[in-house]
Formats: C-alpha cells, sequence, structure tokens
C-alpha cells in the first residue's frame, strides 16, 4: 500500500467519458491515455512550476514537462510576459516578422553547423521537411532510420518507431503506403556493422540517414562511441546526406543540445531537426544545416516547403523567450535536479532488489526495469513494463506524475525546487514496495 496523497478522480473519469465520444480514446496523442500503464488519465487544470494540477484538485510533481518543452517550468514568468506582449499586438500576420528573425537568430547562434533555420510548428513537420530536403538535395528516395528512434508520424519514418509505437507496441501504422515503407531501411541502433551493410548494398540510392541525435524515445539509449561517426562518414563517403534529430534534445542537453556535448565525431551532421523547448510550451520547431543545402528550399530552390502558422509571433516568442531563459545556471540545475531524483531510485531500487539500469542524455535520464545496459531498441523492448505499470501508479498516488510508459525520458525543470524534489523521494520507497 502507498500513503495516497491524490483524491479520488470523478471529475477526470467523467471528462474522459465525455472525450471518449467526440475524441478517438479520449486524447489527441495516444500515450496520454495510459494504455500502457491502465487507469484513468489526469485532465489537468492548470500548472505552474514544477506542479501539475488536475481538475479534481490533485497536485502532481511534473516529470514529464510536456515531453520536454518546459524546461523553465510552467507558467515561467519571463515567458508568460513575453507570451502577453505578444499576443497584445495581434495571434498571427500570415506576413514575416522581427520574431522569427531573432528566433532564428537564437538558434543559429547556439549550434555552430547550422546557418539557415525554417521554422515549422511541430517536430513532424520539421523530419518530414528536413527529409524532403535530403532527398530533393541527393535525387535519391532511400531513407535509413534505426529501430526504436521516434521521428515523429511522418509516413516514411513510422517503421519501428520508438515512443507511443513502442508503447502500443506496433510494429508500423497502417496506413502507411507500402511504397513508402519500400524506401525505408531500418537498422538496430548502435549496430555499425549493419549500417555499412546497409551502404554496401544500397549506398547509390540512399538520400539520407536520420537519427536521434541521442534517442529518447525507446527510453534515453546514448549512441555508443563511434557510431555516430560511423553515420558521418559512411553518408560522406556515399553522397548521403546525414539529419541530426534534436527536437527533444536540442537545448534540452546542453545550450546547443546533445551537439554541444558530442561536437563534431568526424564532422557535422548535414541537417538538424528542433522543436520541443525552441517552442516554450507553443508550437514551434524548426529544421536547419548549411546555407548551400537551405537555399534548395522554396521559394530560393525546387523543394518545396511552408506554412499557414510557421513563425507564430506568440510561439516564436514564447521559443525565444524559453531560449533566452535557458542560462548556464538553469543547465546546472536541470542536472542537480535529474542526479537527486535519478540516485534516489537508483539507492531505493537497489534496496529493494529491483532489477534497473539508468541511462543518460546530459540531465535527459530514463529508468528500465531491467539489469543489463541498453543500447538497442530490442534491448529496450526486453524490459518489465509490467514493473513500470506497477511503480507509475504508486507514484501518481502520492503526486508525482511521470511519463505514462516505460519507453520515455523523464523530463525535469529548472523549477524543481527542493521540494518537489522531496516529494518524488519521499513517493520512492512505497512505489519500490508496489514494484515487489
Ligand atoms: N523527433 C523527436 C526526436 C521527437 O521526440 C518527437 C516527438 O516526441 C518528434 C520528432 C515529433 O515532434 P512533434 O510531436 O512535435 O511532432
Amino acid at each position: 500500500m502507498t500513503d495516497r496523497t491524490t483524491q479520488p478522480t470523478a471529475r477526470s473519469t467523467a471528462l474522459l467519458e465525455r472525450a471518449r465520444t467526440v475524441i478517438p480514446g479520449g486524447v489527441n496523442s495516444p500515450v496520454r491515455a495510459f494504455r500502457a500503464v491502465g487507469g484513468t488519465p489526469r485532465f489537468m487544470a492548470s500548472a505552474t512550476g514544477p506542479w501539475l494540477t488536475d481538475v479534481d484538485g490533485n497536485r502532481y510533481v511534473d516529470l514529464i514537462c510536456s515531453w520536454g518543452p518546459m524546461i523553465l517550468g510552467h507558467a515561467h514568468p519571463q515567458v508568460e510576459a513575453a507570451v502577453r506582449e505578444a499576443a497584445g499586438r495581434g495571434f498571427s500576420f500570415g506576413t514575416p516578422s522581427e520574431n522569427e528573425v531573432a528566433l532564428a537568430e537564437e538558434i543559429v547562434a547556439r549550434v555552430e553547423p547550422v546557418e539557415q533555420v525554417r521554422l515549422v510548428s511541430s517536430g513532424t513537420e520539421a523530419t518530414m521537411s528536413a527529409l524532403r530536403l535530403a532527398r530533393g538535395a541527393t535525387r535519391r528516395n532511400k531513407v535509413v532510420k534505426f529501430a526504436g528512434c521516434y521521428h515523429g508520424h511522418v509516413d516514411a519514418l513510422l517503421a519501428q518507431a520508438g515512443s507511443g509505437v513502442a508503447t502500443f507496441a506496433l510494429p508500423d501504422s497502417a496506413g502507411v503506403p507500402e511504397s513508402n515503407a519500400h524506401d525505408t531501411i531500418v537498422l538496430p541502433y548502435n549496430d555499425i556493422a549493419a549500417l555499412e551493410t546497409a551502404f554496401a548494398e544500397h549506398g547509390a540510392e540512399i538520400a539520407c540517414v536520420i537519427t536521434e541525435a541521442s534517442p529518447g524515445n525507446m527510453g534515453v539509449v546514448p549512441p555508443q562511441p563511434g557510431f555516430t561517426a560511423a553515420i558521418r562518414r559512411l553518408t560522406r563517403e556515399h553522397g548521403a546526406l546525414m539529419i541530426s534529430d534534436e527536437v527533444m534534445t536540442g537545448f534540452r542537453c546542453s545550450r546547443a543540445g546533445w551537439f554541444g556535448l558530442e561536437g563534431e565525431q568526424d564532422g557535422a551532421p548535414d541537417l538538424f531537426t528542433f522543436g520541443k523547448v525552441m517552442g516554450g510550451g507553443f508550437p514551434a520547431a524548426a529544421f536547419g544545416g548549411r546555407a548551400d543545402l537551405m537555399r534548395l528550399l522554396a521559394p530560393e530552390g525546387p523543394v518545396y516547403q511552408a506554412g499557414t502558422l510557421s513563425g507564430n509571433p506568440i510561439a516564436t516568442a514564447a521559443g525565444l523567450a524559453t531560449l533566452q531563459g535557458c542560462t548556464d545556471e538553469v543547465y546546472a540545475r536541470l542536472d542537480t535536479v535529474a542526479h537527486a531524483i535519478a540516485g534516489g531510485v537508483s539507492e531505493t531500487f537497489t534496496a529493494a532488489g529491483i532489477p534497473h539500469v539508468i541511462q543518460w542524455a546530459g540531465s535527459m535520464f530514463s529508468v528500465f526495469f531491467r539489469d543489463q545496459p541498453v543500447r538497442s531498441y530490442a534491448d529496450a523492448q526486453a524490459q518489465d513494463t509490467a514493473a513500470f505499470g506497477r511503480f507509475f501508479h504508486a507514484m501518481l498516488e502520492q503526486g508525482v506524475h511521470l511519463p505514462p510508459s516505460a519507453f520515455e525520458a523523464w523530463f525535469v525543470s529548472a523549477a524543481h525546487d527542493d521540494q518537489a524534489v522531496e516529494q518524488v523521494l519521499r513517493a520512492l520507497p512505497a512505489a519500490a514496495r508496489a514494484v515487489t
């Protein structure tokens, strides 16, 4: 038994019933439905700092942080002020505006190999557009992706994707034409030999290799030494492009994302994708890279890409204020909070004899319910997801909201203060008892 600190969830239950009538599964993104862990998803009414408050009045320490964007915490005063100021000047112009330029400059200043960016509204759009650009630039069709890497719900990239696709144990999605899958080569992550074989067999047809800079969508599975460098070497040798998907890691793992931690690895990627943190909780994302490639985009070049709300003035104001708020102190705090929480989990699980592995990408981490390191999607799938489900609910009952899937990273914010961290640590012993 855990010490239940949260109240019953009558209002969430009623809302879910209403929602199911008009929204498939009652949710607008599958992982929110709690299918992997069972039970009723909490409908949130408000959020501030590290706290979520649901419609029944229960308060939770938030370890989802909107799946990454809320790096400064919810309703951060500086971001809120920027949003109010922008909203006071109109919602969407459909013309160029100054904040777009400032946000693009901020990204270019942070990630050295990125000379130009195009702003879009979601990570999915960013990877979809980067893929089109890579195919347009190389005049080739085939794409290499890695099992367990999620790049949004782009047709060509849904094969063996992690994240929700892993949560629901789907090999890929119905509705993706075979022709799309035909051009997608899926390889095991961290397997240099498999990559070499794919290039030996299809090298002249491969437009690009897309990889999560350090995967977070099968849980956190960083690249093994030499793996990213091998991608760079092989793409270069065969005239293909390398796309580093930093939608999750960008501006979170460091000022310059995973790239800022890992550096060039025998040469920078040709293209990057960004999202989450750079939108500060609003729909803003981007893809970018070398200017000679980016100039292939319309209106300068033949690769078409567009968006009614791209560079939206409110989203760009939120993103800019968030990036400007990401100071060295913020990254130091993220580290402290993440290590305090992960350290608590490790200590508690070790004492309780629960097999576990904690893996890191900067301050992004995940807890795998198995005793061996996780280097691939197959490894990630070989964990005790039922144990995770019991742990998840015991934490939820004690006011700690983890991501509702064993295949996700745990996210913290710089607003996670000592009180929030304490609440997580206090919940752990009872949650460990629920697992065993
Ligand atoms: N790429 C990565 C690495 C992601 O983690 C995600 C989302 O989780 C996406 C792309 C898709 O982003 P969005 O959900 O904004 O479409």
